[in-house]
């Protein structure tokens, strides 16, 4: 009774581990997860507050689909000072983040059409353009490179069938930083053959070295781009559900259909606590950063104490990315962890083939969690 498009599609590698976990703890399993992108803290106190003053308000109905006017102007001004994209609010769509990109390629992509995008990259996507029934076409990358995409690749691997590029800097699952001149030569490259992309920007606060670059800033980048982006990494507001894209105003109308026949808007009386988390004080989110690098510090020298496992060090997210030496493919290791260590982890081969031979670990946990679950990591990778 399932509809083709489904087929060669699994659930989320991600979600369904994380399900997993969930049910394990349940049984009284304790297992030290690794899984979820989460951050483990609670949202900024202003936010909620926020919240709750909508709620007492009774702001409790239908929003306009492309969501409240004055968080589409907060996110425009916000992309304007921190991201340099010259837009309004008119360019601002309110939308969950996920569901920003499931649209995109419901809106931008027809049969056929060819999206290059860095293997590895973050599951939903090879599955989101599965789903508007187009082809991904992986650009390998490399933990020698730091997993940073060779722009010279994406050009060869350019058909007249290519339709858009897609962009996740910071990188999930990892952690990488696209450098300046990569994002300019990208930019180059989807001008000279007419080609849109799509930039997922939703790690854009969490960077420790470098700095972020939007491509839609670059010159003559802004009506070929959707730029997504949210408050689920930024402001530990996952459960929240609620982020946005920005493009031109014909592109934001496109979407809006989908918005319209999908979700309607989003949750009222979020929208106001966005408002808040983008336009009140920043501390709660600087506090967290400086609070990931720790971690990140932490569990890469914690990583490296491994026999047998190299890590490199991520500029940005909270994901490390290592490679084993081990010929056991990653779902496998991953299962067995899961199994003996009780240790939960999200195979690199859920992510691309280039991610085979690695797993993913989100440190977005506590320093506690990571002590205990890189121990147990290392005694079993002995066993193996
Ligand atoms: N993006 C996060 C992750 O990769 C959250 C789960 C998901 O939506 O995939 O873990």
């Amino acid at each position: 009774m399932v509809a083709k498009r489904l087929s060669g599609v699994p659930a989320s590698g991600t979600v369904a581990l994380s399900n997993l976990v969930s049910h394990m703890k349940l049984q009284g399993i304790d297992v030290v997860s690794f899984s979820m992108g989460e951050p483990d803290f609670v949202t900024p106190h202003n936010v909620i507050e926020a919240c709750k003053e909508s709620l007492d308000a009774g702001f409790t109905h239908y929003t306009p689909s492309l969501g409240i006017p004055e968080l589409r102007k907060a996110v425009a001004s916000k992309a304007f000072s921190d991201n340099k994209i010259h837009c309004t609010a008119k360019n601002v769509l309110i939308t969950p983040s996920k569901h920003a990109i499931y649209m995109s390629a419901v809106a931008f992509l027809d049969p056929g059409d060819e999206v290059i995008l860095p293997d590895p990259s973050w599951v939903s996507y090879e599955a989101d353009i599965k789903l508007a029934r187009a082809k991904p076409k992986y650009i390998p990358t490399k933990f020698d490179d730091n997993f940073i995409i060779n722009p010279d690749l994406i050009a060869e691997a350019i058909t007249p069938k290519t339709k858009m590029i897609l962009l996740n800097s910071p990188s999930n699952p990892t952690g990488s930083v696209m450098p300046c001149e990569t994002v300019r030569a990208i930019a180059q490259i989807a001008k000279e053959n007419n080609l849109m992309v799509l930039s997922d920007e939703i790690y854009e606060s969490i960077i420790y070295e470098g700095k972020h670059h939007s491509i839609a800033a670059v010159h003559d980048m802004f009506d070929r781009t959707i730029t997504i982006s949210g408050l689920s990494k930024t402001y530990a507001m996952t459960g929240w559900r609620l982020g946005w894209a920005i493009a031109s105003e014909a592109n934001i109308k496109a979407l809006d259909i989908l918005q319209t026949h999908t979700i309607s808007c989003c949750t009222s009386f979020a929208q106001k606590a966005a408002v808040a988390a983008i336009t009140g004080p920043q501390d709660e989110r600087d506090a967290m950063v400086s609070e990931f690098k720790k971690r990140r510090d932490l569990a890469v020298d914690l990583m490296r104490e491994i026999k047998g496992i190299e890590v490199n060090v991520p500029k940005g997210a909270f994901y490390l990315f290592p490679k084993y030496n081990s010929k056991v493919k990653s779902e496998i290791l991953c299962t067995k962890m899961l199994e003996e260590a009780h240790v939960a982890a999200t195979p690199g081969s859920a992510f691309g083939p280039s991610g085979e031979g690695f797993f993913r670990v989100s440190y977005a946990t506590g320093e506690e969690q990571i002590r205990e679950g890189l121990s147990r990591i290392k005694k079993f990778m002995l066993n193996l």
